[in-house]
């Protein structure tokens, strides 16, 4: 069998060590080529020593020598710095790319694979919320595969697989809720960072844990859908879902729906990803429906929960603004973690900056990275002023 030789940016990350969990299990069918980490040195070592690839990058120039030192016995090329994400992608050893960083700092390094002409399993949602428009192109301009990742766009995908002729009437993006489903916000007022980490169903990286339990994370993945299967925005509905067993569903033009489901575990989608088109047998657990006898459904409340509103108004609006959503909430995500910002403070953060931030219809690149970068700093700002008002009340 002729192996798959795979990149993995952010391979220290929940989603990167899942899919060397994936790759473990095949080792006939892929060669690791590129591991990449932020700054965990160890594991990024430890994972070199066990899959040999032609290079890793330390992108935390702090961390070079140690990783350098580690591995100097070994044939690994050892590559520090952002920019050297861009590179490695590149590489004629590579055919697929999976894109695993978490943020916008995903995009530049998956533009650079697209452009590359190879294939790209996404899992970094930000990369299309960011700029989806200019993905998307890219990506008919190079007539490369992207792949959803992400376990409700791979449902979608697996749904029309084969129904290439028939339009999608709409689909329905299904949702945990998140650990606060049902709480007030006089409640959400009060919660702690712990206690949103703490996902009924999945275990996944601080961010998205966080971004789960305000409903960005659904938001992020509405604007995900638009822009991998070409939808209207009319045609993205979210149901709330909180057993995750049915990953997504897609409604036909004659009002057939089909569904994906199983238990909750991201190896499934990752998999997929890899593998396509083909399914290839694995010793994931299998779905029992007598340990579910009840599935549940409920509309998600976009009244407590604004982010989800937000996400909707951002992509109404269109141009840059998601991209403005986008970088708002990583920083207030970022301040919730360290316990400067509130729940509910992190939306009123993000309407506000969506408020004050230039529209541009038609971002070029460029735009989309000011927008990021601008939005920021602006986030940043109003940030520090909740900060005080908290310490002044707490005086
Ligand atoms: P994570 O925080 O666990 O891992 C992120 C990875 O990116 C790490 O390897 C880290 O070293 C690297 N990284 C972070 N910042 C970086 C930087 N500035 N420069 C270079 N490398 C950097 O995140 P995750 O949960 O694995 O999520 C990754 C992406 O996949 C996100 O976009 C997330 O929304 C998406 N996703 C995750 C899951 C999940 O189950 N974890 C499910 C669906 C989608
Ligand atoms: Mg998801």
């Amino acid at each position: 069998m002729i192996k798959k030789h795979i990149a993995i940016l952010g391979a220290t990350g929940s989603i990167g060590t899942q899919v060397l969990d994936v790759v473990r299990e095949h080792p006939d069918r892929f060669e690791v080529q590129v591991l990449t980490a932020s700054s965990n040195s160890a594991l990024l070592i430890e994972q070199a020593l066990e899959f040999c690839p032609e290079v890793v990058v330390i992108a935390d120039e702090r961390h070079y020598h140690l990783v350098k030192g580690a591995l100097s016995h070994t044939p690994t090329q050892v590559l520090t710095g952002v920019a050297a994400l861009e590179e490695v992608v590149q590489y004629d050893t590579v055919d697929l790319v999976v894109s695993a960083l978490v943020g916008s700092v995903g995009l530049r390094p998956t533009v650079a694979a697209i452009k590359a002409g190879k294939d790209v399993a996404l899992a970094n949602k930000e990369t299309l919320v960011v700029a989806g428009q200019l993905v998307m192109d890219l990506v008919q301009e190079h007539g490369i595969r992207l792949l959803p990742v992400d376990s409700e766009h791979s449902a979608i995908f697996q749904c029309i697989e084969g129904e290439q002729q028939n339009a999608i009437e709409k689909i329905y993006l299904t949702a945990s809720g998140g650990p606060f489903r049902g709480q007030s916000a006089a409640y959400l007022a009060t919660v702690s960072s712990e206690a949103a980490l703490q996902h009924p169903n999945w275990v996944m990286g601080a961010k998205i844990t966080i971004d789960s339990a305000t409903l960005m994370n659904k938001g992020l993945e509405v604007i995900e859908a638009k822009w991998l299967f070409g939808l209207q925005t009319r045609q993205i509905d979210v149901i709330v879902h909180p057993q995750s067993i049915i990953h997504s569903l897609v409604q036909f033009a004659d009002g057939s729906i089909k569904a994906q489901l199983g238990l909750p575990d991201m190896k499934l989608p990752i998999q997929y990803a890899l593998t396509y088109p083909e399914r290839v047998p694995n010793r994931l657990k299998r779905f029992s429906f007598t340990d579910f006898p009840e599935l549940t459904f409920e509309k998600p409340d976009t009244v407590t929960f604004r982010n989800l509103a937000l996400a909707y108004r951002a992509l109404e609006i269109g141009g840059n603004m998601p991209c403005v959503l986008n970088a708002a909430n990583e920083v207030v995500v970022a301040a919730f973690l360290k316990g400067k910002v509130g729940f509910l403070q992190m939306s009123d953060v993000i309407e506000e900056v969506m408020g004050i931030a230039p529209r541009i219809a038609s971002p070029t690149m460029d735009d989309c990275m000011q927008t990021d970068q601008r939005s920021r700093e602006v986030a940043t700002g109003l940030v520090a002023k909740f900060n005080k008002k908290v310490y002044h009340i707490a005086k």
